[in-house]
């Protein structure tokens, strides 16, 4: 497989027989070298995350799948992966297959799935075989779908390399988000194709630092709350964050709300006007 991948926007480059790639012409700071399109089959006729509706990425899209586009499966609808889904179902006539997206944010109200895949479904798209694995927490509506011959997880915005997963509340839940990833490290699959970033090899290893470092952030928003009684957002955002460069506190923010939320609804936080406090400081050991 080939992990070295520099990760050009426009490059169509084959993973693996039947699983190539196509990176779009959207990096930056929240989407990395790009978002990852993945073209799936013999004749690429499955589409999973099709990404923004960049006119030079939905183009490269249908150069390379030919006319043969007949699926297009979406992870979730954050506007950097499935706008282009909407144009290319015009243009092809293929089947949109995901969850349709809540009311928030970001998200792309353009998304119309003919077919909303329970928790388990099994896709047959010809030829192409994929478990729908629900994985709420990054966004309520995201799954990640399952190549169970390869043990090939695409996983979409849940598990990305190179870059973090933000939990953007009220859509995101950090409870949810953890729940995910133990519910996918129990799949134990062999590598892991992310929305963002290279293919992953070892992703038991990757998914246990993944979980560590959400519990060790939560500890560390207990221990501060712990040892100063009370604390404002600012304040914690600057403690619990130190490690974190300050351009990125902004989206550390979005992530230390989603600790927070997850510590109210525990009953182990609780906040009073500006301020957050521990409930039962006996528990925090
Ligand atoms: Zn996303």
């Amino acid at each position: 497989m080939n992990r070295t991948s520099k990760l050009r926007p426009g490059l169509l480059e084959e993973l693996l027989p039947g699983v190539h790639r196509l990176v779009a012409p959207n990096g930056g700071p929240m989407t990395g070298p790009g978002t990852n399109t993945y073209l799936l089959g013999q004749r690429r006729q499955v589409v999973l995350d099709p990404g923004p509706a960049i006119n030079a990425h939905v183009d490269a899209i249908m150069q390379a799948a030919g006319d043969q586009l007949s699926h297009i499966l979406v992870t979730h609808t954050h506007v950097d992966h499935s706008p282009a889904a909407a144009v290319l179902a015009k243009l092809s006539g293929a089947r949109l297959i995901g969850l349709p997206p809540p009311a928030a944010p970001r998200q792309d109200q353009s998304f119309c799935p003919d077919e909303n895949p329970h928790d388990g479904a099994v896709l047959e798209m010809d030829g192409v075989q994929l478990r729908a694995i629900f994985t709420p927490g990054h966004a309520s509506n995201h799954v990640c779908f399952l190549d169970d011959d390869r043990r090939l997880l695409f996983t979409g915005d849940h598990v990305m390399q190179g870059s973090t997963v933000v939990i953007p509340s009220p859509d995101g839940d950090m409870a949810a988000y953890i729940a995910s990833l133990q519910k996918v490290e129990a799949l134990q699959v062999a590598n892991i194709a992310p929305g963002h970033g290279n293919i992953i090899d070892d992703p038991q290893r990757a998914l246990r630092r993944l979980i560590r470092h959400r519990l060790q952030r939560e500890a560390r928003v207990l221990a501060r709350l712990a040892k100063a009684e009370r604390a404002t957002l600012e304040e914690l955002l600057a403690d619990v964050y130190d490690d974190v460069s300050k351009q990125l506190h902004p989206v550390a923010e979005f992530s230390l709300r989603a600790h927070l939320i997850k510590l109210v609804d525990e009953g182990r936080v609780a906040k009073e006007g500006r301020f957050w406090r521990v409930t039962e400081p006996d528990r925090q050991g």
